[in-house]
């Protein structure tokens, strides 16, 4: 798809123009050009100066041009393009997307801060509505999302921190994963030097943490599966996290242990004896087929097991499911959901397929997602019988290429919130990161984010491991 516009248009919003042809047409090329172009065809052309604007989309047989007044900032001509845009690709496919035009991955940061302007509801409802085209039922998502957050982002303090510890390893990889798991299988050698290398950078992180009096609310151990580690190996991590932090002092102490195929109650019991309060365990889907069709050597019994023994301790347990996966029906998602909301689990998140380029799947399909899924079903048929059970929705965030442009809500039952989930999706207060893969973002300021890296997979992270120690001295300066 070429697309022709001014240079300025170009440097603008080139980045949001192409979110939504990608939208609209996933795994079609699309490429900008601020002159016409001898022998290339052009498809969307943008024209109109001042207070007009015009786009024009010709596509073999179809030919039709849009155009609206659109105020006199670049950000009012930005959302007029998109929502022509939008409109456009809507009448030619014949698709449409409840979020509109609107692609940002933090939608309840937006009406936080409508909010916070002081606009009510309904006035929010229309604004989202008419500047993004944004569906009533997503706006009205955000709204209750934030409401249910609120008291945890306003207990947030000054000099405040999250901690957040990486094992980027697991099972066997998910043919839809994109992080950096390496299957324990092949790598399972590189663990020991890893581990090693890990609790030198949580020793210097825990004397950061201390020299710049910072204030540890969280604890989140990620990857990968953090329970993929062996017996020893789980409660060695436990006993450094126990040494290098004050976690008797820290608020919320979260393992995701993931892959229900690597429960078990001796690491159950070494979790909980070492003050962890929630786990996650992730079936995705209860249909064996699918299971093994995304590459999860796991089945709904072996979950069924793992959610049973963990009920004999006392932790908060959030289960994931994801919508749209390969073999997956509406019929097999709704029953999914309606057999884990009957074990009554404290959490449910729902996710949406996300095609992301390093997974197995963008590489067979070329991004093409199955559009015959009816995804945006299974999603809504999640959100009313979550409601009805007693389940509010509390984060939500967005990425890149999912299925329909849709989201992912993390679902809590009572006061059983985790404020982890809340804190990094609001980039509320900084989150210091050990482990490959683990990024630290520095929070000073709304307006002043800054990011530090660790190298993503494990054997980098092993090899390189002086940078990684001097990336935290860079870090020590921005604290
Ligand atoms: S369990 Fe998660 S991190 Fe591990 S391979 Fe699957 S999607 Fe990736």
């Amino acid at each position: 798809m070429n697309v022709l516009a001014s240079r300025q248009d170009l440097d603008l919003f080139h980045y949001e123009m192409e979110c939504i042809i990608r939208m609209f047409l996933p795994g079609e090329q699309v490429r900008f050009f601020d002159q016409q172009p001898e022998e290339e065809p052009i498809h969307i052309r943008v024209t109109g100066e001042g207070g007009r604007c015009a786009v024009t989309l010709e596509t073999g047989d179809f030919s039709q041009c849009l155009e609206e007044d659109c105020g006199g900032s670049d950000k009012d001509r930005e959302r007029a393009v998109c929502r022509l845009l939008f409109r456009l690709l809507q009448s030619r496919t014949g698709k449409t997307f409840a979020w509109g035009t609107l692609t940002g991955v933090r939608p309840v940061k937006l009406v936080r801060r409508l909010r916070e302007q002081g606009m009510g509801e309904a006035e929010i409802e229309e604004r989202l509505g008419r500047d993004y085209l944004t569906s009533p039922e997503k706006v009205r998502l955000c709204l209750n999302t934030d409401q249910n957050q609120r008291d945890i982002l306003d207990s947030a303090a000054p000099g405040d921190c999250s901690l957040y510890v990486s094992i980027p390893f697991c099972p066997s990889r998910c043919s839809y994963c994109s992080f950096v798991s390496h299957s324990v299988e092949k790598s399972r050698a590189l663990v020991p030097e890893y581990l090693e290398k890990l609790y030198e950078e949580l020793a210097v992180t825990g004397e950061l943490l201390r020299e710049k009096g910072l204030r540890l609310r969280t604890v989140y151990v990620g990857g990968g599966t953090p329970t993929v580690l062996d017996a020893g190996q789980l409660r060695g991590l436990m006993d450094v996290l126990r040494a290098r932090f004050p976690m008797d002092a820290c608020q919320e102490f979260t393992v995701e242990a993931g892959r229900p195929d690597t429960i078990d109650r001796e690491k159950l019991e070494i979790l909980a004896n070492a003050g962890v309060e929630r786990i996650s365990i992730n079936t995705q889907s209860m249909s064996n087929a699918v299971l093994r069709a995304v590459g999860r050597n796991h089945t709904k019994d072996q979950f069924l097991r793992a959610f049973m023994t963990a009920k004999e301790f006392d932790f908060t347990v959030n289960v994931d499911l994801i919508a749209g996966l390969e073999g997956e029906t509406a019929d097999s998602f709704c029953t999914s959901l309606d057999q884990v909301v009957a074990l009554g689990p404290q959490n449910i998140t729902v996710h949406t397929l996300t095609l992301k380029r390093a997974s197995t799947l963008y590489g067979e399909k070329n991004l093409q997602l199955p559009g015959d899924i009816p995804v945006g079903d299974m999603v809504d048929y999640a959100h009313r019988t979550l409601a009805a059970a007693g389940y509010a929705p509390y984060y939500l965030y967005r990425q890149k290429n999912t299925v329909d442009s849709l989201e992912n809500v993390g679902y809590a039952k009572g006061d059983s919130r985790c404020a982890y989930n809340i804190f990094i999706m609001d980039e509320t207060h900084t989150i210091l990161s050990a482990g490959g893969g683990g990024v630290s973002k520095i929070v000073r300021g709304e307006q002043d984010i800054r990011r530090i890296f660790n190298y993503k997979y494990p054997y980098e992270y092993v090899q390189r491991f002086p940078q990684v120690l001097a990336r935290k001295q860079a870090l020590r300066e921005l604290l």
